[in-house]
């Protein structure tokens, strides 16, 4: 085979001109993704799919059936004419390395408008070189053969792709990475929407050590097999918990950190232009995530927090996690953040009134300053 038919799913709904940007995010993010392997293609852009020319077809179908955008694709052979009778002399030359003696086999053919026969006068005229016995409801092999602008893909088989839309197509976000099993996941549903997504993780260094700061290393690592580059902000917190544990009851101070978070997070993301945070909360999972804390916390910022996971219960996420394969680092135990200063009884209805009269004994914005000017940035690609 010399190459990848590339196929795209939701795609086909928008307009002409917003469909042409979406396909040039898409080919963006595929060259992307084969140059940082090191892969030799040429990509070939069609009305309505591409075609990945390339010698390594295994190692490049495994690469980009996880960009987001990609409905399907299919290992081919790109012959470009559309001669009904050099297809079947193709057919008739190779058919025994691809269907074994004892197995039958099917021939689907498509074409556009531009071939007179139809579709099963194609199916019926290249199977009748085959010597092998045909099956059209439950064939063990299936020839699909497709006549299109350029000339003709023949392949065997359709392997789904993640779907959704092209990264860099719905704007860039900032997720919160706590490294644990939620935020990889938000991040990655966010990805699948065509959001270019950058990170930030919060740490607890020297209280902690430096464990959580690697695993959320390790999983934007991860994370970049769906997007061609990203930026972690890594963000000393240790002061701030301090801070709010010194001069602050416990019940509130689960509540307290995360509008310190939420603070941070929209600081920079103000400095890169970016709309809005994403982070991993699903409601009622733990007692900072009850409606009452979500408004509490959100109340410390302007900008919109998307939570992709708000209405998935833990199962469903983890399902999710191996599937992208970021639950095996995130289940690294990892001193985490807030854990570590979390106290026994955490409030499930933290009143606004009261956290606010309690953050006037805080230095807000020296303190958020501050760590920002000692965070430590990391770029991906
Ligand atoms: P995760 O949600 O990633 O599994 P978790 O469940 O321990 O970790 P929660 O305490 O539920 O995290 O926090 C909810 C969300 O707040 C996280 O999904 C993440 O988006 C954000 N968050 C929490 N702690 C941190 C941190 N240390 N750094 C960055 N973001 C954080
Ligand atoms: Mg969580």
């Amino acid at each position: 085979m010399n190459g990848i038919l590339i196929s795209f799913g939701e795609l086909f709904i928008k307009s002409s001109s917003v469909r042409d940007l979406f396909i040039r995010k898409l080919s963006n993010n595929i060259e992307c993704a084969l140059a940082r392997e090191k892969i030799k293609y040429k990509l070939i852009t069609t009305h309505d799919k591409l075609f990945l020319e390339t010698k390594n077809v295994i190692d490049a179908t495994n690469i980009i059936q996880n960009i987001p955008g990609i409905s399907s694709l299919s290992p081919a052979y790109f012959l470009e004419t559309k001669s009904l009778e050099e297809i079947i002399k193709f057919v008739e030359k190779n058919y025994i390395d691809w269907i074994k003696e004892n197995e039958t086999f099917a021939v689907r053919a498509r074409h556009d408008n531009t071939v007179k026969l139809s579709s099963q006068e194609i199916a019926k005229d290249i199977g009748n070189v085959v010597d092998r016995k045909a099956n059209l409801s439950h064939p063990d092999k299936e020839i699909f053969i497709e006549m299109r602008e350029k000339g003709t893909y023949i392949y065997f088989e359709v392997i789904k792709g993640i779907d959704g839309l092209p990264v860099g197509c719905s704007g860039q976000l900032l997720s919160l990475m706590s490294a644990g099993i939620d935020s990889p996941v938000s991040s990655f549903l966010m990805l699948k929407r065509g959001c270019e997504l950058n990170y930030i993780h919060y740490h607890s260094v020297p209280a902690t050590n430096d464990a959580s700061i690697i695993k959320s290393k390790d999983l934007c690592k991860l994370l970049l097999k769906y997007q061609p580059k990203s930026k972690l902000y890594i963000v000393p917190f240790y002061k701030i918990q301090m801070e709010i544990k010194m001069k602050t009851p416990p019940e509130e101070r689960i509540v307290l950190y995360r509008r310190f978070m939420l603070r941070i997070a929209e600081l920079l993301a103000k400095q890169e232009k970016i709309k809005a945070l994403v982070t991993g909360e699903a409601l009622a999972q733990v007692s900072s995530q009850t409606l009452d804390n979500m408004c509490t916390i959100q109340e410390a910022i302007t900008i919109p927090v998307l939570r992709p996971l708000v209405g998935y219960n833990k199962e469903e996420i983890i399902i999710i996690a191996k599937q992208i394969g970021s639950y095996e680092t995130s289940i690294i135990p990892q001193g985490d953040c807030c854990t570590l200063f979390t106290p026994k009884h955490p409030t499930t209805k933290a009143d606004l009134h009261k956290v606010k009269e309690l953050e006037k004994e805080l230095d807000i914005d020296s303190l958020s300053k501050d760590a920002i000017d000692r965070m430590e940035i990391i770029e991906f690609k």
